[in-house]
């Protein structure tokens, strides 16, 4: 999935932008691409925030596959030629 406004923090050492998902936030470990400094995750004190981050993420994720569902062609009816000729002000209903 790709996703144009990834979460994001400017490096501590060299203030270039980090990016980062909440899957690799959880792998524990995070690299500066611009001067590859690791920056490691203190799981103690931000458990309750990243598990809190994690249900979001995984309802993020549900919705995705719901609106990804409900824009397929599955939920849609054809309409019969009858119904899209007769669009008068007296609607046919059987
Ligand atoms: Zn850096």
């Amino acid at each position: 999935m790709l996703m144009s406004d990834a979460p994001g923090f400017p490096c501590p050492h060299c203030e270039q932008s980090i990016t980062t998902t909440i899957q690799r936030l959880f792998s524990g470990r995070i690299y500066c691409p611009g001067c590859g400094l690791e920056l490691r995750l203190d799981e103690q004190s931000s458990q309750e925030a990243l598990s809190a981050a994690q249900r979001l993420d995984d309802a993020m994720q549900q919705a995705e596959a719901m609106k990804a569902d409900a824009l397929s062609f599955n939920h849609l009816q054809p309409q019969t030629s009858e119904q899209s000729r007769g669009r008068r002000s007296r609607p046919r209903r059987a």
